[in-house]
């Protein structure tokens, strides 16, 4: 049977082998880009068959140049692989994989993963990718002698990218101005824009191997307006949420019932704040970072001391508590405890825990504090796809709920459902970090502040999840909910006056307010210091010294 297979071999010129890959990879792979390019080009039939001719020329360049002997099959298979992976996240979830992308597959942790590795995925692969691999291993290469086939390899390259020049050239005005119009084009053009973000992460990430941590704030010190008289420790508790979304906060003005507890506590809502990325991996270090959206970069933040560190050397106690994927880099120095690497059966399984094991050792650690203190809690909060993991069985209150990751098998409805269930919850966990803090009156100054990484996209023009590149993401991605909660007592100790701060709680607001917000919070002056993004700023008695504070600073 082998043998009859064998002797049944087609034989096939490598450089034919290559170009039918290449349009395999064009026409098949690449579902999302034709239909985008479709739309864009809609009445401009020449210019869109050109691009198919152009892009076809470029396409087996590039597969005709690695048409050798031993490395031609690895090399396609490789690429049918790749392609088919990058196209199902595109075509079923609208997903753009660029640089930062990458890096999100990269930095996550295997419960994360396996909820994307869905039977249809498999199937996908099997059928877009195993089988055609199949074909290219069973099919007899023939290849030239070496000097001939360079010749004939360099011959097809140079008539395939006069192809595509011409092509280019010809266009070159439609083409531009579409680009300009519609930047989600060319990063959807399968594998080609994958490849690349793949190669530019490599790239920036070997430059990032020997980095070296520059100090921040290390002039950092508590000095605050009761100075001198004996006064209860401050205590702080950042909650980092996870992939909430401004619009479908109760508090924001969204129709449903999802903050019914926040809404009982007497908290500030800022109902316009925009992320610093569209993914975890961005967002959380650029929140903690000094620099901002405008100034940041995944390698200048590792590259200097952040929030927690300035914190620390203004003698505050810090800590992380982390229940999402870790903390980035962002918790380097300080104590941390990795709660999602747990087993405890109350929360935990699978490899994934509800944020209820934040809670868990929270009074214990308030009962210990005695000294001001910042503790981070970075939720798993609504990390999708799977929606439905994220709550418990009292939280399920929007039903009929997706409970699948397999979006193609609910309805939105059931996934939006879903979705705000574990808003719900979140809503719970906030709430109970309020009631703790309230818990302790007698013994500490409680304050809470809740931001969100980034927001999702629940199938609003065909987009899930999130992640887009920040230019065109969609609000859905970069709107998120930020909340304040400080004890009235503490307000009294900084001076805060809480009816100015809900006054200018409709004014836009950002991730790039957390540093100084906390340090100013927490009284703790420091050149770092920026009191121009510190929302507490304006709405305190202390702000002529802190203001002089930063401007001495920043002379
Ligand atoms: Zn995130």
């Amino acid at each position: 049977m082998l043998k009859k297979l064998l002797t049944l071999r087609p034989s096939l010129r490598s450089e034919w082998l290559s170009v039918a890959t290449a349009a395999y990879l064009l026409f098949f792979m690449n579902t999302t880009f034709w239909r985008k390019s479709t739309a864009y080009l809609a009445g401009q039939d020449f210019a869109l068959s050109a691009l198919a001719v152009g892009l076809l020329g470029a396409f087996a360049a590039m597969t005709v140049a690695c048409s050798a002997k031993y490395i031609v099959k690895p090399i396609l298979i490789l690429m049918l692989f790749s392609a088919s992976a990058s196209a199902w996240f595109m075509d079923s979830f609208g997903i753009t994989i660029d640089r930062e992308m990458i890096r999100n597959a990269v930095e996550t942790n295997t419960a994360e993963a396996a909820h994307l590795i869905t039977p249809a995925f498999g199937m996908h692969m099997v059928a877009y990718a195993l089988l055609p691999s199949i074909l290219i291993v069973w099919i007899k290469v023939l290849h030239r002698p070496i000097l001939r086939k360079l010749g004939v390899n360099l011959l097809v390259v140079t008539a395939c990218l006069a192809a595509f020049s011409s092509v280019a050239i010809l266009n070159s005005g439609t083409y531009i101005f579409t680009t300009r119009e519609h930047r989600d084009w060319f990063p959807t053009l399968n594998p080609i824009f994958p490849i690349g973000s793949a190669v530019s992460f490599a790239l920036k990430a070997s430059g990032e191997q020997n980095i070296v941590v520059a100090p921040l704030g290390a002039d950092a010190k508590v000095e605050d307006p009761l100075s001198g008289q004996n006064r209860k420790p401050r205590v702080t508790i950042i909650v980092v949420g996870e992939t909430a979304r401004a619009e479908n906060f109760q508090l924001g003005g969204y129709g449903r019932e999802t903050n019914p507890e926040l809404s009982r506590q007497d908290i500030v809502y800022f109902s316009d704040t925009s992320s610093c990325g569209t993914a975890t991996a961005v967002s959380l270090p650029c929140m903690f970072s000094v620099y901002g959206r405008a100034h940041y970069s995944h390698a200048k933040a590792l590259a200097t001391e952040n929030l927690m560190d300035v914190l620390t050397h203004a003698g505050i106690k810090t800590e992380w508590w982390d229940n999402n994927t870790g903390d980035k880099k962002v918790a380097d120095r300080i104590p941390k405890k990795e709660l999602f690497r747990s087993d405890d059966r109350r929360y935990c399984q699978n490899g994934e825990c509800l944020d209820d094991i934040l809670l868990a050792g929270l009074d214990d650690w308030l009962d210990a504090v005695d000294t001001d203190a910042v503790l981070v809690l970075h939720q798993l909060g609504n990390h999708g796809p799977a929606y439905y993991l994220r709550y418990p069985e009292a939280y399920r209150k929007f039903t009929p709920d997706c409970r699948t990751v397999d979006f193609e098998a609910c309805s939105k409805d059931t996934i939006v459902n879903a979705y705000d269930n574990a808003i719900l919850y979140t809503d719970h966990i906030i709430a109970q970090v309020i009631e703790r803090l309230k818990a302790r009156e007698q013994a500490l100054d409680g304050a809470m502040i809740y931001m969100s990484d980034h927001g999702e996209s629940l199938g609003e023009n065909g987009l899930y999840l999130h992640g887009a590149p920040y230019m065109f993401a969609p609000d859905q991605q970069t709107k998120v909910p930020f909340v304040v909660w400080t004890a009235p007592a503490f307000d009294q100790s900084i001076g805060l006056d809480k009816a100015c701060l809900a006054g200018s709680a409709q004014a836009p607001h950002s991730h790039d307010n957390l540093f100084h917000s906390v340090l100013g919070l927490m009284q703790a002056k420091t050149k770092a210091y920026n009191s121009e993004l510190d929302i507490f700023a304006g709405c305190t008695s202390g702000l002529s010294v802190m203001k002089k504070q930063s401007q001495l600073g920043r002379g």
